[in-house]
């Protein structure tokens, strides 16, 4: 604008303005930094009001004149802090500043808001001034004119001559400009550089004066549609009547045109200021609704296109959005007036996403689980193809009992050796061929977790438990558990009393000891079978495996062999050389080399089998436990697999349970607001981790025991766990939600290490589960910080509640009991249900600002961070001491 004004010619009044426009600029800058802006635009649009005036000679000059010279330095300031203590005062203490800075923010941009709406409305009224002073002086115009024009029709009459209907038409025209013209030609000029548009209007306006062309009109008229509405009918309602009628005949007509014409040119050049000055924001906003109104109509339209929305029977709201095609935003605004706190990324039941499929007015369908996913429960072989299939034999018992010694000496080949510590570190699964041709599985554990493990996944696979018992020991707690778990499973146990070639060994001793636990052996006259061996001397084993094979007689275990196999993952690793590898053990059916299966949520196709001697096999048949490579990702112990027609299948049904164990691990079950007040006062702490290990068996452990780290104040949240190297996705996952990754002999692979460097998830690594729980437990300490305990200093009843401020609500309230200090926390509650928790802001008593309110005493408050407040209300005001935390 100032260039404008500069590169103008030094007409007269130019200097003036542009003089006027730097010393407001210059006042504003004394004041302090919020205002200053504010004012800086308040000068620049008084600059644009006053050029109209200017443009107007004479008769508007000392309209602009009076807000003109006054703006920078006296009417600006002066009226300025007029409002703005007005604003601050109630506003101030009402609304919570976080922060000193913020209250300053706010009231800078409160102050900001005052003199802006000031300055509207003090724009407003210059703008009707101006008009009503313009359409005086248009009145005064007109009827000058009619004047003449009576008195030159008179003389045209008189004169009798044909082109004095001509004459007529021109020379009013000539009249009209010394007023008409000099109001139009200046302001065209200054506006020049200003708008293009109203100098067009002003070259146009000119032409028509000369030209008597009725047509001349029409590019003011062009011109018009800038304006506000009404201006524009009333020129229309002027400009076409010219239009229609431009005889040159009706001369009162023509007139009347041109003036209006004339006039439109200072109106527009007025109007175009005024809406230049209103358009920064007006103009915004008014673009703004009609394009909100514009998308609206296109909403419209897409709701009428009604889609089927396959739902299965959890979704993300962002997943629905996208079959719905609809905005994820959308989605959740709906859900929360229906009452529920969801993000995008949470997951919503089929219920929740039928209702809204149907908001929205599309068509649900429901898809259910077996529609997807590979389910062969409801699958029953026919008894004729059945057959007898070797028993799964799970040996249990305390450590160094000789479980792993048992079965190197049932197999015939010694793997104690290969083992780091001659501890059993993994699950593993052979088979055995008895002298008699029987097959026996052999399933050997780290212990019952495992065995409790699987069984929770409904994976039991154990036909029989051997009980290993040392007979120089006795019964160990982990005998005792075992014996426990055993009995849960409902699994039929054979007492295995071990290490008999040892001379302290008292196997009379174990047989007693067992009754204590309700194990009453046969040797006690009871229906478990025991056998005395030692795996070291290699004897009894025949015993015991006749006994096993009585057992499994007695259990009649058949299963169909020729048919799609079905398995149990034991275990599963992800194998350096080899990829992910999982073994299996097969329940039905015959697996085959170049199978296509779904496993767990992983989809694969058999690249090789490898049975418990290292050996490749090309199949196997029921209850053979064999390695399975080609997985695309390590499963989990328990998980199942299956065999499927073809890879589609297999990835679909994979995909499926993907998305489905991801909705699980997210589903945070919908806060409605009831519940995230409940959230909001039970402050338990959530420790969330991501966990990932070597093997399943370190998994469960490690969660176990974090588990067992959690109390009522703080809860560990395994976000995920899992076997295998740390990966992207766990990454993601820490990252999103703020964990640390713990890897318990695991590292993170190259892209996952990329994304860790870049997100800044930490990372604990370990080696012993020890040193994890108890670091863990530090830190949970720490997160939980000192322990906070509230001590009630006084309550007050809410008597009134009015308004303060634009936003804001101040309380009137009794101090029922104890006393009310400026600062403490408070809670209000309603029919003693906790509104909210927030802080006494601020304090009054008779508009007087104090530190405390005793009992007794009326007050006034204002409470932090809330307006929900109303009479009848009870506050509760307390102080918080902090104390040292043990965990
Ligand atoms: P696990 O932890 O239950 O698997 O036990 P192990 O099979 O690793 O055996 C632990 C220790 O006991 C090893 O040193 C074995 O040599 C020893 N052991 C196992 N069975 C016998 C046995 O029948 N007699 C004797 N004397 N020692 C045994
Ligand atoms: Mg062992």
């Amino acid at each position: 604008m100032s260039d404008n004004d500069t590169t103008t010619p030094a007409r007269s009044r130019k200097p003036l303005g542009l003089k006027r426009s730097v010393d407001a600029g210059e006042v504003k800058q004394t004041f302090s930094h919020g205002r200053t802006n504010k004012v800086a635009v308040e000068v620049k649009r008084r600059r644009k009001l006053t050029r109209p005036g200017e443009a107007e000679a004479a008769p508007v000059a000392p309209e602009p004149a009076a807000p003109a010279p006054a703006p920078s330095p006296a009417p600006a300031p002066a009226p300025a802090p007029a409002p703005a203590p007005v604003a601050r005062k109630p506003v101030a203490p009402v609304r919570p500043p976080v922060s000193d800075e913020t209250r300053q923010e706010r009231q800078a941009r409160l102050l900001r808001e005052a003199e802006e709406a000031r300055l509207a409305t003090l724009e407003e009224a210059n703008r009707r001034e101006l008009e009503e002073k313009q359409r005086q002086l248009e009145e005064e115009k007109r009827r000058a004119e009619e004047n003449r024009r009576a008195e030159e029709e008179a003389k045209a009459r008189a004169a009798e001559d044909a082109t004095a209907g001509e004459a007529a038409a021109v020379e009013p025209v000539a009249e009209a400009s010394p007023a008409g013209d000099t109001a139009a030609e200046q302001p065209a000029d200054s506006a020049a550089e200003v708008s293009t548009e109203a100098s067009q209007g002003a070259e146009a306006e000119a032409q028509g004066e000369v030209t008597p062309a009725p047509r001349r009109f029409t590019p003011v008229a062009r011109v018009e549609p800038k304006k506000p509405e009404k201006k524009k009918e009333e020129k229309k309602g002027r400009t076409e009547p010219a239009r229609l009628t431009p005889d040159r005949g009706a001369a009162a007509t023509a007139a009347d045109r041109r003036r209006g014409g004339k006039l439109t040119v200072n109106r527009a050049l007025n109007d175009d200021e005024g809406a230049r000055a209103r358009s920064l924001a007006a103009l915004k906003r008014a673009r703004e609704k009609e394009r909100r109104s514009h998308r609206g109509g296109n909403n419209q339209p897409r709701d009428k296109q009604v889609r089927d929305v396959v739902v299965p029977e959890a979704i993300t709201v962002q997943e629905l959005a996208n079959r719905m095609a609809e905005k994820g935003a959308d989605l959740v605004k709906a859900l929360f007036n229906l009452g529920m706190m969801v993000t995008v990324n949470q997951t919503i039941d089929q219920d929740t996403a039928e209702l809204l499929v149907e908001e929205f007015g599309h068509r649900i369908q429901r898809v259910s689980e077996s529609d997807v996913d590979v389910d062969t429960s409801e699958d029953v072989d026919p008894e004729e193809t059945l057959k007898t299939r070797p028993p799964v034999v799970t040996i249990m018992g305390h450590v160094d009992h000789g479980k792993t010694s048992l079965l190197d000496a049932l197999r015939g080949t010694d793997i104690v050796k290969g083992e780091a510590g001659g501890i059993t570190q993994h699950i593993g699964a052979y088979q055995i061929k008895t002298k008699s041709g029987d097959k026996i599985t052999f399933l050997d554990t780290p212990g019952h977790a495992a065995f409790t493990e699987m069984r929770a996944r409904g994976a039991n696979v154990t036909d029989i438990v051997v009980l290993v018992v040392a007979a120089d020991d006795g019964l160990m707690p982990q005998t005792i558990e075992a014996i426990s778990h055993t009995k849960a499973a409902g699994v039929p146990m054979i007492v295995a009393i071990n290490k008999i070639d040892k001379p302290e060994a008292n196997p009379q001793r174990i047989r007693e000891r067992l009754l204590e636990h309700e194990v009453v052996v046969e040797e006690m006259s009871g229906d478990v079978q025991d056998v005395e061996v030692s795996a070291l001397k290699k004897t009894g084993l025949d015993n015991l495996i006749d006994k096993i094979l009585l057992q499994a007689e007695l259990l009649e275990l058949r299963a169909r062999p020729d048919r799609e196999a079905e398995a149990t993952v034991i275990e599963a690793q992800l194998d350096k050389g080899r990829g992910p590898v999982a073994t299996v053990l097969i329940n039905r059916g015959t697996l085959k080399r170049g199978d296509v299966f779904v496993v767990g949520t992983e989809s694969g196709r058999v690249r090789a089998l490898i049975d418990d001697k290292g050996k490749q096999v090309k199949e196997a048949g029921p209850s053979m436990a064999v390695e399975v490579l080609g997985l695309g990702g390590v499963p989990s112990a328990g998980d199942q697999l299956t065999v499927v027609e073809n890879e589609q299948r297999a990835r679909e049904a994979a995909e499926y349970r993907k998305e489905k164990a991801n909705a699980k691990r997210t589903a945070i079950a919908p806060a409605s607001l009831d519940t995230m007040f409940s959230n909001l006062n039970s402050d338990v702490i959530e420790f969330p981790l991501v966990v990932k290990a070597d093997v399943q068996g370190s998994v469960e452990a490690i969660n176990t025991a974090l588990h067992n780290l959690s109390n009522e104040d703080i809860k560990v949240r395994i976000l995920h766990s899992g076997v295998g190297a740390i990966t992207e996705s766990d990454v993601t996952l820490a990252a999103a939600s703020g964990a640390p990754i713990v890897g318990f002999h695991v590292r993170p692979n190259a892209n996952a290490r990329q994304l860790i460097e870049r997100d800044k998830v930490r990372m604990m690594y370990y080696d012993v589960i020890y040193h994890l729980t108890e670091e863990i437990a530090k830190e949970m300490i720490g997160e939980l910080g000192p322990l906070r305990v509230e001590n009630v200093v006084g309550r007050a009843e809410i008597k009134q509640v009015f308004p303060a401020g634009k936003r804001d609500k101040a309380a009137g309230l009794l101090v029922t009991e104890g006393v009310l200090r400026k600062g403490l926390f408070a809670r209000l509650t309603r029919r003693d249900v906790i509104v909210s928790a927030t802080r006494i802001e601020s304090l009054r008593r008779f508009k007087d600002d104090v530190d405390e309110v005793r009992t007794g005493l009326e007050c006034g408050v204002v409470l932090a961070d809330t307006n929900d407040i109303k009479p009848g209300d009870m506050l509760e005001v307390f102080e918080v001491e902090e104390r040292e935390r043990t965990l």
